[in-house]
């Protein structure tokens, strides 16, 4: 299996996308977190990558939490999934968040896609209910959330599949106990860093045992945050994940 880094940036960035990747399995391609400028965002990706990625090859959409530099884009490809849908017959692409994202998602969207009150949020996506009590099934790979101390609601993520298995801490805290859930049989842990208290310091990833360390990639990163302040590999833009 194999992920390919969309954005990198926290919400402030100047220079980098929102935090977002694409999973592609055998049976498609999964967004991971949906950016202001998605559509620029998978062009950028398509070329610097080769893969052959945009609006309409995205099966699955994974929502981790409602701040805008995570779901800014949802209108925008909503509406071309939409309008795909409904010229073509397309299908809509699958939209997976778990519940206080789904309760409140269309309250964000609605004053822009409701269509004077004749759509609603199933008109644009297959909505899908992620439980943090049990594994759910995405194209084909397992994956298990569990909430993060964030000042929204928000879950990380795990993707489990035969070949490996990679940790997504979306938005969080410093927090022990979810970073032991992320990096247990983890091929990879992509961890967020940004300053504290609704994010994740540099120092205490630091401080991580070794094995732990080698196997993160940092993301949500500041502008100005300085890659020789640790020796976790940060991510960049059209990084492609092997696992
Ligand atoms: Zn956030």
């Amino acid at each position: 299996m194999r992920m390919l880094i969309i954005g990198t940036g926290d919400a402030f960035s100047t220079e980098r996308y929102g935090c977002s990747a694409v999973l592609e399995t055998a049976s498609g391609h999964v967004l991971i977190d949906c950016p202001d400028s998605i559509h620029r965002a998978l062009r950028d990706a398509r070329a610097s990558s080769g893969w052959n990625v945009d609006a309409h090859t995205i099966h699955d959409i994974i929502v981790t939490h409602l701040h805008g530099d995570h779901c800014n884009g949802l209108e925008s490809i909503g509406f071309t999934r939409w309008l795909a849908h409904r010229q073509d017959g397309k299908p809509l692409p699958r939209l997976h968040c778990w519940t206080p994202v789904a309760d409140r998602l269309w309250e964000r969207l609605a004053p822009a896609m409701d269509q004077g009150g004749n759509a609603t949020l199933r008109d644009y996506f297959d909505v899908h209910t992620l439980d943090p009590a049990r594994e759910a099934t995405i194209a084909g790979v397992h994956v298990s959330c569990r909430p993060t101390g964030h000042s929204v609601p928000t879950i990380a993520l795990r993707f489990r599949a035969e070949s490996g298995t990679l940790a997504w801490s979306s938005d969080t805290p410093f927090d022990p106990q979810l970073i032991a859930w992320l990096e247990q049989d983890a091929n990879r842990i992509i961890h967020e860093t940004s300053p504290p208290p609704t994010h994740t310091p540099i120092e205490p990833l630091n401080a991580l045992p070794a094995n732990v360390r080698s196997r993160m990639r940092l993301m949500h990163m500041p502008d100005a945050f300085d890659p020789a302040c640790t020796d976790i590999a940060c991510l960049k833009q059209g990084d492609i994940l092997t696992f």
